[in-house]
Order: C-alpha cells, then sequence, then structure tokens
C-alpha cells in the first residue's frame, strides 16, 4: 500500500507518491523555480484550483500573471481531495443563504455556486484536459427520514434555479448507488468526478498557454507593501505586481498569521483500494457519480478510472491517526456497501481542508489590492474554479464588494487556538447524533 501524510507546507521526502491522484496524472510535468526580478499585472501565491484558475482567467483577459508555488502543482488540498465536483454549499441552501447575506449578496452567491459544476467541465472540455472527467452527477442520499424532508427541500431550491436537481426515492437511491438502508436523497446531474491532480495540470497549461508564468519550489517569505503594488520576497528573487492574490488555502503557514486565523484547519484522510473485481463492481454506481451522504460524519464514495473504490473520513484522536483511520474508513467502507470480501487498501493519504465557521467561501481583504480567498468545506473544486473567475474579474478593476463572494477583513475565529481542534473534538457527538438519526429517535 501507498501511505503517504505529510504535515502542511513541508516538502515530502519520500518516495511514495503524495495521493492517488498524483501517481495516476498523466500530464503531470515540472516547473522551474523562480529566480531574479519580475513585474507582473496580478501575482498569485498558491499554486492549487484557487491559484490556476484565478491565473487562468485572468491572464485570457490580458493581464501578466505569476504565480509561486511553494512545492509543485496541486501539493495542497488539490492533490488530495477525492475529486467530487459538488456545485452547492456543504450546509447551507439557497434560502439560508439569502437569509443570512441579504437578497442581493445571497443570489449573487447562489448563481455563482449554481453554475460552478458546469465551469469546470467546460474548462475541461474546451482546454482539452486529460483529467478522467465524468459529468455524471453527484448523489446525497438520506440517512434518517428528517434528513430526506431536509433534501428533498434543497433539491427543490435548486430546481427553482433551473439547476438539474432530482428527488430519488429509496429504490432510486439504492439502484444508483449499490447502497442500502437509505431513505432517499437527491442528485445534482451537473456534479460529477475527476483526477484533481489532472485537472489542476490542465488549468497551469492553460494558463501559460495564455501566457501565465509558473514557478514551483518558490515559497513566498514575505509580502510587502509598496508605493504601487506589492513586492513578494523568494529565496532567490523578488516578484511586483499591482495586485496580489493569496490563495494558501489552509497550507499557507507562517506567510500571514491573521488570515490562519480565519478559518478551520482540518485534517482528512482519503483511501482508495485495489480495483474491484466486476462481480461487485457493477452492482455500485453504475451511472459513475459520486456520493456524499447526510451523516455529520460524512459517508462518501466513487471510483477512479481503474475502478479503485475511494472513500474518506476524520479522526478524533490524532496520536496514531495517520495508520489507524485508513484501516477504519476501509473498514466503514465495506459495512456501508455491503461488500464482504473487500480489496485491500492500494493508496491512502491526507490533507488539510481550510473550514470557515459558516461553512460557505470568503474573500478576505488584506490590504489595498491584496485579497486571500478559501473556499474549501468539500466543495472546492468546483467552488474554487469559480472564485478564481470571479478574482479575475477583481483584477481587471471589478470593485472586491461587487463579487459574489463575500468580502471582509480578517474575521478572527474567537480562542482559535484551542477552537482549531473543534471539528475533531465534536466528532464522536456527531458519530452519536447519527446513530440516534439511523434508529429513528430523532
Ligand atoms: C482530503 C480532502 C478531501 C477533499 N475532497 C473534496 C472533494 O471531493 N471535492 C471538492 O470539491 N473539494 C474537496 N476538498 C476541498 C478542496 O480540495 C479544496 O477546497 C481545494 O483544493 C482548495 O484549493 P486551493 O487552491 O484553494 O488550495 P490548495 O490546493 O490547498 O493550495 C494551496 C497551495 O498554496 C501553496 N503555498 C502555501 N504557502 C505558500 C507560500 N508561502 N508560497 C507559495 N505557495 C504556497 C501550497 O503549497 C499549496 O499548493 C477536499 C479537501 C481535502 C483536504
Amino acid at each position: 500500500m501507498h501511505s503517504v501524510s505529510t504535515p502542511a507546507n513541508s516538502p515530502d521526502d519520500s518516495k511514495a507518491p503524495l495521493s492517488l491522484w498524483h501517481a495516476t496524472a498523466r500530464n503531470r510535468r515540472s516547473r522551474p523555480a523562480f529566480a531574479g526580478d519580475l513585474d507582473a499585472d496580478l501575482a498569485i501565491i498558491g499554486g492549487g484550483f484557487s491559484g490556476l484558475s484565478a491565473a487562468l482567467h485572468a491572464a485570457e483577459k490580458g493581464l501578466s500573471v505569476v504565480v509561486l508555488e511553494a512545492e509543485i502543482i496541486a501539493y495542497g488540498a488539490t492533490g488530495r481531495n477525492a475529486g467530487f465536483v459538488v456545485p452547492n454549499f456543504a450546509k447551507m441552501d439557497p434560502d439560508n443563504i439569502i437569509t443570512a447575506l441579504g437578497a442581493k449578496h445571497g443570489e449573487r452567491l447562489v448563481r455563482m455556486a449554481a453554475g460552478s459544476g458546469d465551469l469546470v467541465f467546460d474548462l475541461i472540455r474546451r482546454h482539452n484536459i486529460d483529467c478522467d472527467a465524468r459529468q455524471s452527477g453527484w448523489i446525497q442520499p438520506a440517512h434518517s427520514a428528517a434528513a430526506f424532508d431536509k433534501v428533498k427541500s434543497r433539491a427543490r431550491q435548486w430546481a427553482a434555479r433551473g439547476r438539474p436537481a432530482v428527488v430519488l426515492d429509496k429504490g432510486a437511491v439504492r439502484d444508483a448507488t449499490g447502497a442500502d438502508g437509505y431513505f432517499g436523497g437527491w442528485m445534482d446531474k451537473s456534479g460529477g468526478v475527476l483526477n484533481p491532480v489532472a485537472y489542476a495540470n490542465g488549468l497551469a497549461t492553460a494558463a501559460e498557454a495564455v501566457g501565465t508564468r509558473i514557478f514551483e519550489h518558490s515559497p513566498v517569505r514575505s509580502i510587502e507593501r509598496l508605493a504601487d503594488g506589492w513586492r513578494l520576497a523568494t529565496e532567490h528573487g523578488h516578484v511586483r505586481a499591482g495586485k496580489v492574490f493569496v490563495a494558501t488555502n489552509a497550507y499557507g503557514g507562517k506567510l500571514n498569521s491573521e488570515l490562519a486565523r480565519t478559518y478551520f484547519p482540518l485534517k482528512v484522510f482519503q483511501i482508495a483500494t485495489e480495483p474491484l473485481p466486476a462481480s461487485i463492481r457493477e452492482r455500485l454506481l453504475p451511472g459513475g457519480q459520486c456520493v456524499s451522504d447526510t451523516r455529520r460524519n460524512l459517508f462518501t464514495f466513487r471510483f477512479d478510472a481503474e475502478n479503485r473504490l475511494i472513500t474518506g473520513g476524520m479522526h478524533i484522536v490524532g496520536i496514531g491517526a495517520d495508520r489507524r483511520v485508513p484501516r477504519t474508513i476501509h473498514r466503514r467502507l465495506a459495512v456501508h456497501l455491503g461488500i464482504t470480501d473487500i480489496p485491500p487498501l492500494a493508496y491512502s493519504w491526507s490533507g488539510m481542508a481550510a473550514v470557515a465557521p459558516d461553512f460557505l467561501p470568503h474573500l478576505v481583504d488584506l490590504g489595498p489590492g491584496l485579497i486571500a480567498g478559501f473556499a474549501c468545506n468539500g466543495r472546492g473544486i468546483a467552488m474554487t474554479t469559480t472564485m478564481g473567475k470571479v478574482l479575475a474579474e477583481w483584477a481587471t478593476g471589478a470593485a472586491a464588494t461587487d463579487l459574489p463572494i463575500p468580502f471582509s477583513p480578517p474575521a478572527e475565529i474567537p480562542f482559535h487556538a484551542l477552537m482549531r481542534h473543534a471539528p475533531n473534538v465534536l466528532l464522536p457527538w456527531s458519530i452519536l447524533q447519527d446513530k440516534m438519526d439511523e434508529r429513528g429517535r430523532r
């Protein structure tokens, strides 16, 4: 089994791949490290989906763009996720968002999310990106009667906005997923699956084709304000730019400690089995969708292009988690899908997600022309790709306050040093609540 778990923002010195996706992407190639002095209209720190999508869209608008990546393209969450393209929000539905943000800002954000799956697959088609992409849909099965009521309302709200959202009854969920015991569910047909490392490398190549300069192994050490922009210092040179997008997500380390206190850094594990034999494969996900259910302790699964079964999970206690959690989620996969003879683990890896307290994407105002964005929350592929497009509008002159993503100064989470552990500490409580739901007590 290939097993890799590297701490945030530290170079990986083992020979094992960073993830299944790094091992299997066919279009990966290396880029030079930065040295010297460069001027650009837009400098981007971080070579994940956020930075690369912003680079592509800004360069297409005619800006000169430089991307500085500390490690390699897709080193962060971009190269370690599950490859689910999910065009909606993790917790809130359109009506809640409009209540929370007001009609004008709420509708803008909902509209942006609604088109986010299509944007990903359109880019893949337009730039001919070889990333095993399938716009096969995303399914959310309901683990309780109450959760089924909730997802029916969710599907109605997205369908009312013209989205291809359909409610699935119990039998339809079983037929589509092969999983028993769900009360029903819904599907957004504009979601789907891809190999995220291959998608990121495809975005990078497309951005380079319109003039973007991308550098790997080039960590930005400091950001200094100038009279007419910003100066980024790397070990071997400087980039001066009128505008800077900080796209470091949960991998930013000490670059901006204020920013690091605005989100929960959440370690998430992923595993992939050896390819499934045809006898089991044909019962599960015949349509090739991806699945994330309604449990608080989320259960997810999909296949990759070689029929490896992929799932994920979190840990309660960090000590020994790198060895323990992959085995636990492998067992859970077998139990939930009724596979008595599950193939062994082929890959296990982990990554850091930056989760906002309200589970929505955010743009953070770090100074005139200096902006950070994070939009993870399990929806990062669709949402960060769209965020990149939105940031290209900002880079070419749109006011940040007119963008569809909430924009504000850094909103520090109170007692962050303690609170950052909250998602792990609360996991046993979430598991208990799920069990109570399943036994019909709630
Ligand atoms: C395990 C896991 C599973 C997930 N599953 C899904 C999923 O199935 N679907 C989905 O939509 N979303 C998923 N997500 C979320 C999604 O992966 C993220 O939202 C998305 O990848 C974030 O992209 P990003 O470009 O903002 O950040 P990242 O991909 O984290 O990139 C940040 C980059 O910044 C670089 N960097 C940091 N500091 C510096 C510096 N000083 N100088 C230069 N570069 C720097 C890092 O090296 C890194 O490459 C998952 C996340 C995790 C962790």
